[in-house]
């Protein structure tokens, strides 16, 4: 419930303090980062709270990340970007409580 509460909490914190006096419409943006967990869909269960979502779920995964973080650079994408890399680094943090490993991107089951 923390991990969810953090994707608005976080957003907000960083348009808040970054984005005056536009920050609602920028938190806005950030917001749409929300978007890419629309992948879970494709998982069974959709849902699993031990489940870790980097590496696992296709918009989650490394070319996707790369993809997040090449947004931050061009000015008019930027603030998308934020909230992608935010996004994944709270769903990376969340892993890392989760199972204590940084091993994310392994193929190997061990
Ligand atoms: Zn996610």
């Amino acid at each position: 419930m923390l991990h969810i509460a953090l994707h608005f909490l976080v957003p907000a914190l960083i348009a808040g303090a970054c984005y005056r006096p536009q920050w609602l419409r920028q938190y806005g943006v950030m917001l749409l980062a929300l978007l890419i967990d629309a992948d879970h869909l494709l998982a069974n269960p959709i849902y699993d709270p031990a489940r870790c979502s980097i590496g696992f779920h296709p918009l989650h995964s490394l070319l996707p990340i790369i993809l997040y973080v090449a947004l931050l650079l061009p000015p008019n994408t930027r603030v998308l970007g934020i909230g992608l890399c935010v996004h994944i680094l709270l769903d990376l943090v969340d892993c890392v409580v989760n199972s204590g490993s940084l091993c994310f991107f392994s193929s190997s089951s061990d």
